[in-house]
């Protein structure tokens, strides 16, 4: 009797090298015929790539996994299966609490082969790069390394990832030239750690060589995230500044502006030693937007070097900034200093830190209002457009919010992943409002 092939739904939680592992996955599963739906509703087969970074984001995994469990025991589904960080960090006790779940698998960069065997396929070599897209077709990530050999105190990714490991650069390349010929107009760099590329492979941190190449490959845009401060490879500024479609934008988490608080957390810098690195990108890349992310509520942060980060970002003046509570994980070095700092004083600082940023970006935003700025159409919704200019990040960063009307544009002639000239008409912390006047391609 012919075996019925799987309808695999795939819900990928977590970060971006999620995202890129369960592509690569659905690439390597419709090449063996199997069919990846876009619903769990059409689905026979529940496949939940999992997170399992800090406390939130562990119980939005298994939450997920338990709405797998009742959609089973409701006869919706006839496989649940796990991977991802979560089940590569707590098989075992997973395997105790959620028996229902039909397989655990390890994480998703290392666990694809295994997936696919159990469900009766096998993994295609000849594949290796290619991926099924599940971001908005303009914009894709390329993932050009797994794991991290850096030594922060409160991170648990390098037990879930393990140590840092650079694809190697044809690789890259191939893989994204494959990706600008399914039409992909911004390409986004993404790793633990990207500024630390090569070193592993090449024995020297080459980045700025992969970014010409894919500079080369013919993008509108090139994003860089996830670079590490601690020996930031300087020879990269000159390629950003240099080339036109590498995005004059740097996601750089800092994690903290306090020197003590970074010592323990085992960040390799000092405030000051942030603060030349941040005036040397700024001076050899003019313009350059810098997005970063603090973590608030470490053990060893009292309210004095609370004040000194805050002290700090309004010193730099950060375009964009992101802000997590310390998340206490076991097995990090940080682990044994507790968790001190109470829940609601941490979601205090969250909110003192971000209504600085907040006047600081709202400060940086009213001074596009009157300018024309090239926009990347990213969705249209209910009558109005969302774009981004080349300072933002897709999913993270400011959105651009767009009415047509004026320059005679009627909204239906806009297209997701085309560019466009707008006038900035105006402008809020974290979003701007303008006008399309043409189209600019
Ligand atoms: S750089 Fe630090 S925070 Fe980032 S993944 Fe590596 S160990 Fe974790």
């Amino acid at each position: 009797m012919k075996t019925r092939l799987p309808k695999i739904y795939i819900d990928t939680l977590g970060c971006s090298k999620n995202t890129v592992d369960s592509e690569a996955f659905a690439a390597q599963a419709r090449a063996n015929d199997f069919i990846i739906v876009d619903h769990v509703e059409q689905a026979d087969t529940l496949l939940i790539n999992t997170c399992g970074f800090i406390d939130a984001a562990k119980q939005e995994s298994i939450d997920h996994i338990l709405s797998g469990v009742d959609l089973k025991e409701q006869g919706k589904l006839d496989r649940l299966m796990v991977m991802g960080c979560l089940s590569d960090r707590y098989a075992s006790e997973l395997k105790a609490d959620i028996p229902e779940v039909d397989a655990y698998f390890g994480s998703s960069h290392t666990s694809i082969p295994e997936v696919l065997n159990a469900l009766g396929g096998d993994f295609k070599k000849e594949l290796l790069g290619e991926r099924s897209l599940s971001t908005p077709r303009h914009f894709a990530y390329l993932k050009i390394s797994e794991g991290c050999d850096n030594p922060c105190s409160f991170c648990a990714i390098p037990l879930m990832r393990g140590g840092h490991k650079s694809t190697p650069m044809e690789q890259l390349i191939k893989e994204a030239e494959m990706l600008r010929a399914k039409g992909v107009r911004e390409l986004i760099v993404i790793g633990q750690d990207t500024t630390y590329y090569g070193l592993d492979l090449y024995g020297k941190r080459c980045l700025d060589e992969l970014l010409l190449r894919l500079s080369d490959v013919g993008f509108d845009w090139i994003r860089l995230l996830y670079a590490y401060p601690a020996k930031f490879p300087s020879h990269i500024l000159p390629v950003i500044r240099e080339r036109e479609n590498i995005c004059s934008y740097i996601d750089m988490p800092l994690q903290h502006g306090s020197t003590e608080v970074l010592k323990s957390m085992r960040r390799g810098v000092t405030r000051n030693r942030l603060e030349d690195l941040i005036s040397e990108i700024r001076s050899e890349v003019p313009g350059i937007r810098l997005r970063t992310t603090m973590i608030v509520g470490y053990p060893n942060e009292t309210r004095e070097h609370f004040e000194d980060l805050v002290d700090f970002i309004e010193t730099v003046k950060f375009d964009r900034l992101g802000c997590f509570m310390y998340s206490q994980e076991d097995a990090t070095t940080a682990f044994p200093l507790g968790d001190p700092v109470p829940v609601k004083e941490k979601q205090r600082r969250v909110r003192e830190l971000m209504a600085a940023q907040e006047k600081i970006s709202l400060e940086k935003n009213t001074t596009l209002v009157g300018t024309k700025q090239r926009v990347l159409i990213d969705r249209i919704e209910n009558g109005t457009a969302w774009g981004r200019t080349i300072w933002d990040a897709p999913e993270v960063d400011n959105e651009v919010v767009l009415d047509s009307a004026v320059a005679g544009f009627n909204l239906a002639e806009l297209k997701t992943g085309s560019f466009y000239t707008a006038e900035i008409t105006d402008a809020e912390a974290f979003d701007l409002f303008g006008t399309v006047l043409a189209l600019d391609e």
